[in-house]
């Protein structure tokens, strides 16, 4: 019984509430984020972005503030402050890393604010959100249209003609995973198209854990954004890009 009410509640999720966001913008988008997010991310992920002129989106677990995840030093408070200041985008991730599909409303919501108030301590603004494990329900989806500006799911897609900015898709960055042929292919297809690619990743080390990237894969993928003449913006911006694109 519990599976089958899953079921029916991930196929509304997928198929009702839908915000959509049409592509009419004049290039396509390639956008960046991390998850959790792992102190190397904040340190290495960050420099790479800056040092090619654009920014990044991470999305925070104020639960694993100065924790360890899968042998990984996790963000201090400190860190994110730079983060912002340095103009990149802050977004949430439940302060437990909550399944969303699997909690029931009061749970998520519950840690929902419970992230919000520790964004709200240290004086950060929050706006969007990335479910953990990209799992999703339809109450969660409710949950995040009525705390966010937006809401990032995973499911290894780029988007084209246009996009539910409650279910935004998002491409594993992960060693290994792709060669860098397929990710360039990936890259120029979204340039062509006009379309709109969000990578995740987590950790960003020379020696990655299976849910992370080398920072020589992380500078590949944003050196073929630019020369494939994408523009790279935080998942808040790409937004705004389609969105103003659309009113033109
Ligand atoms: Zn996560």
């Amino acid at each position: 019984m519990q599976s089958l009410i899953r079921r029916i509640s991930r196929f509304a999720a997928r198929h009702f509430a839908k915000s959509w966001l049409p592509f009419h913008a004049p290039r396509g988008v390639v956008s960046f984020s991390f998850d959790d997010v792992p102190l190397s991310a904040c340190e290495q992920g960050a420099a790479i972005l800056e040092k090619h002129g654009v920014r990044g989106t991470f999305f925070v677990c104020g639960g694993l503030t100065d924790q360890t995840e899968q042998g990984q030093q996790c963000h201090s408070e400190d860190i994110l402050r730079q983060l912002h200041l340095a103009g990149h985008e802050l977004g949430c991730h439940t302060f437990s890393h909550t399944h969303c599909e699997r909690a029931d409303r009061d749970q998520i919501q519950a840690d929902l604010l419970r992230n919000q108030d520790f964004f709200k301590r240290l004086q950060l603004p929050l706006s969007g959100f990335a479910f953990p494990f990209g799992a999703y329900s339809f109450a969660s989806k409710l949950l995040a249209k009525a705390h966010f500006g937006y809401a990032r799911i995973t499911g290894n897609r780029t988007m084209f003609d246009g996009a539910d900015v409650y279910a935004l898709p998002a491409m594993a960055l992960y060693e290994g995973r792709m060669t860098p042929q397929t990710l360039q292919a990936l890259i120029q297809d979204v340039a062509k198209r006009k379309g709109w690619l969000i990578f995740y990743t987590h950790e960003v080390t020379h020696q990655p854990g299976q849910w992370g990237a080398t920072p020589e894969l992380l500078g590949f993928c944003i050196a073929e954004a630019i020369s494939a003449g994408c523009e790279v913006k935080t998942i808040r911006d790409a937004i705004l890009y389609f969105e103003q694109a659309r009113r033109s």
